[in-house]
């Protein structure tokens, strides 16, 4: 938070030079009801950090955790600088034709674009944190039953309504047979014979993501799960195959627990179908070859990437947290937070005297100064280089 004092040229020797680390002013955090309450205090606690007021809308969707911060927020935050606004897409857009000086959007895509657009008209800086479908290849020579748990895991958390969760397998026929076995076995052993009675599983946040997700299971062959249950909002953690590239479920981010399976003959194909779609928030590789990992990592892109996992590089929070692309702009988690919502001002402070080291740089000019001149702003730095 301090102010950092940077390196200087030999003109500007005697002078101070640093980067003060300014709050925007107001901050507009619009947030998901996906994990409410983390999307929502996360970058809160980042732009109080940071110096910033905040006005928060979280989603009316997550109706108790919206009222539990419109409650509890306004009971210990000052109220003058913090405040909580509830509803849904007509208060958020009258929130939107404001002016604020920052705004932190998590959310779609569809959304973030709506978001942005807006902020536009008053050229406010902002944060995107956007989703899409997590590519995630496992390679023949993966320790398959260890792949299939923690893809599981990953996907089925939350029921599958988790930004960072592996959208898709990718994987070769010669290893299918063997991962659906695992990822049988390991929703039996996750969430027992019937997931709809385990009390570790979730349901489906609403009516209309609910008759979305259910959707999605109307194309390929389902080989584990494939119940629903309307009354509870409940999908099965399912497994999908046979699913052709072209069908809804590869079209859009599933954000359910279905987890589909798309064949490609090897790594150079998997490469070639994730670079070929939106770059995701993030990108996963399973193998026990380093190389293998690190083909994934180098020849494609996204938010974060983790090798031999899914979702944890987010625990990591000298990591920084966001998309790219299609997926988001800016990113926060850890001291990235407060980065986000601070403007970095550069600061130089000078006497008001030392008139004659100003000399050389004033009219009339001559060409035995440009030496001069050059030598005293050169900043020493390795491979520096001074541009006229
Ligand atoms: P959403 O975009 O529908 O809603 C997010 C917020 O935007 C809510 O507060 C909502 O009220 C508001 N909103 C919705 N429609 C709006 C409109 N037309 N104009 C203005 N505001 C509007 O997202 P969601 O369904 O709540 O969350 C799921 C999505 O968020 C998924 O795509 C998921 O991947 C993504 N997500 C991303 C992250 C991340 O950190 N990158 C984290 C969680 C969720």
């Amino acid at each position: 938070m301090k102010d950092e004092h940077v390196s200087k040229n030999m003109a500007m020797y005697l002078d101070t030079a640093f980067i003060r680390k300014e709050p925007f002013g107001v901050v507009l955090i619009i947030s998901p009801w996906n994990y409410p309450v983390q999307l929502t205090l996360i970058p809160l606690i980042g732009a109080i950090a940071a110096g910033n007021c905040v006005i928060m809308k979280p989603s009316e969707i997550s109706q108790n955790t919206e009222k539990v911060l419109a409650e509890g927020l306004a009971r210990y935050l000052d109220q003058d600088c913090f405040a909580v606004v509830c509803g849904g897409v007509e208060e958020s857009t009258r929130l939107l034709a404001e002016r604020f000086d920052y705004i932190f959007f998590t959310g779609n895509p569809v959304v973030g674009k709506i978001v942005m657009e807006a902020a536009t008209k008053h050229l406010t800086p902002l944060t995107l944190e956007l989703g899409g479908k997590n590519p995630c290849y496992v390679h023949d020579d993966s320790d398959i039953k260890n792949a299939a748990r923690r893809i599981a895991w990953s996907r089925f958390i939350n029921a599958g309504q988790t930004c960072l969760a592996p959208d898709y397998v990718l994987c070769s026929e010669a290893i299918k047979e063997k991962l659906v076995v695992a990822l049988q076995a390991t929703i039996r052993e996750f969430y027992g014979e019937d997931p709809k009675q385990s009390p570790d599983f979730g349901r489906i946040i609403g009516d209309r993501h609910y008759q979305r997700v259910a959707a999605l299971l109307k194309h390929g062959k389902v080989v584990a799960g494939g119940q629903t249950d309307d009354s509870e909002k409940y999908i099965a953690p399912t497994i999908l195959i046979d699913v052709a590239e072209s069908d809804p479920i590869m079209q859009e981010e599933i954000f359910g627990p279905i987890l589909p399976i798309v064949i490609v003959p090897g790594l150079e194909e998997a490469i070639q179908f994730i670079n070929k779609r939106e770059k995701a928030l993030a990108a996963y590789a399973f193998s026990a070859n380093s190389q293998i990992i690190n083909q994934v990592l180098d020849r494609t892109s996204s938010g974060s990437f983790c090798g031999n996992d899914g979702i944890v590089q987010t625990t990591i929070i000298s990591l920084p947290f966001g998309g790219v692309g299609h997926s988001g702009m800016g990113m926060y988690h850890g001291k990235f937070t407060f980065d986000t919502f601070s403007h970095k001002r550069a600061c130089l402070l000078r006497s008001d005297g030392r008139e004659k080291l100003n000399e050389v740089r004033y009219p009339p000019y001559n060409e035995s100064r440009l030496g001069f001149i050059l030598s005293m702003t050169e900043v020493k730095r390795k491979g520096a280089c001074v541009i006229f």
